[in-house]
């Protein structure tokens, strides 16, 4: 079992498997000028799939494919396959929806059966001022595909001042009838332009005022380890509603995730810029066992949250998330 400095136990991998994305959603991505990296640049299926091995040697009992958009990448499917070999891992997948619908069968096939979907506003206009992109009808829609087929649907959407904040109440209304949870999510700077929001109005505690004053006394749901989520549930409604707060970094004591880039960076935090090229050292011809006590070591060396692993940065957070995958 991996463990790091601070007792966690490290059993949950969020593996980017691309750095490209076909929407451009502001608090992500700037709309021009973005440096993708080229494909030599990135783990390969082979690599990434070798990683996964020796953390599943480690006790690894989770991983979520993230990106960019995941979808865009060819092979994606094989890979899931792959992973769907190693017994017991649950399998996730984060994505923004757009070329979703058409592999919900074979999702269900592989046992993936929790998916997190990106969905900021349930306002057409709205939608596409955020994503930079008018796909709102085929999220949508592949929203409806997931949860008729029974997927563990998670929507995720960022909060932000002055863009969607109307959709607050919408999008936790949508838990009325649906057995899904909608997770509001803290604006962070990972936006890719080195700056990030002024002053976070939307933070954890506005967001549950603010639906608290709308729904009533809500339930608090028991936290399990390593949930980043607060969560509630609305008297009578089939879902529940969580806010993340991920600006705040009010969950970093049960954090077990370890986080791998599409470059192959080890991420140790959210907040930290990288702390081990594994691209690199794989590409030298390294050993099974090397891996894994690059793994121990860099864990055995992790800070205690994400404010300790911001300081300890080379320089200011300039990155956007699709390199980091959330
Ligand atoms: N493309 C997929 C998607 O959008 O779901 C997966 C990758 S995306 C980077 C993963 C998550 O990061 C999404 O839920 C997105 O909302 C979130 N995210 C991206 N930039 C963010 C930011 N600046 N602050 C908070 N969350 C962010
Ligand atoms: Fe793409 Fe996801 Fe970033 Fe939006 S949040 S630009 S969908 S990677």
């Amino acid at each position: 079992m991996l463990y790091d400095n601070h007792g966690r136990e490290m059993t949950y991998l969020r593996l980017a498997v691309t750095d490209r994305c076909n929407l451009r959603c502001f608090y992500c991505m700037p709309e021009e000028g973005i440096h993708y990296m080229p494909e030599k640049q990135l783990l390969t299926w082979e690599e990434m799939m070798r990683i996964v091995q020796q953390l599943y040697f480690l006790g690894l009992r989770k991983i979520r494919i993230t990106g960019g958009e995941p979808l865009i990448r060819q092979g994606l499917m094989e890979f899931l396959e792959e992973l769907s070999r190693l017994d017991g891992l649950e399998i996730c997948l984060t994505s923004n929806g757009v070329l979703l619908e058409k592999h919900i069968p074979q999702l269900a096939k592989l046992g993936v059966r929790s998916i997190n979907l990106s969905l900021d506003s349930l306002d057409r206009k709205r939608f596409h001022q955020i994503t930079r992109r008018d796909d709102f009808d085929v999220v949508y829609s592949t929203m409806m595909r997931l949860i008729e087929a029974d997927f563990k649907v998670k929507i995720n959407a960022v909060v932000m001042d002055g863009k969607n904040e109307l959709d607050i109440l919408a999008l936790a209304q949508l838990t009325k009838q649906y057995p899904i949870s909608v997770r509001f999510i803290e604006e962070m700077p990972f936006n890719g332009s080195g700056k990030g929001p002024a002053i976070l109005k939307w933070d954890f505690i506005k967001i549950v005022d603010h639906l608290k004053a709308h729904f009533g006394d809500m339930q608090a749901i028991n936290l399990s380890y390593g949930e980043t989520a607060l969560r509630y549930q609305i008297p009578g409604f089939k879902g529940d509603v969580g806010v993340i707060a991920a600006f705040s970094r009010t969950f970093c004591g049960t954090c077990n995730r370890i986080r791998l880039t599409a470059m192959g960076e080890v991420k140790t935090c959210l907040y930290d810029d990288g702390v081990f090229d594994l691209k690199a050292f794989l590409r030298q011809g390294v050993s099974d066992e090397d891996i894994r006590q690059t793994f121990i070591t860099l864990f055995g060396n992790r800070p205690k949250d994400g404010f300790e692993a911001e300081k300890n940065r080379k320089g200011i957070i300039n990155e956007s998330m699709t390199s980091i995958g959330g």
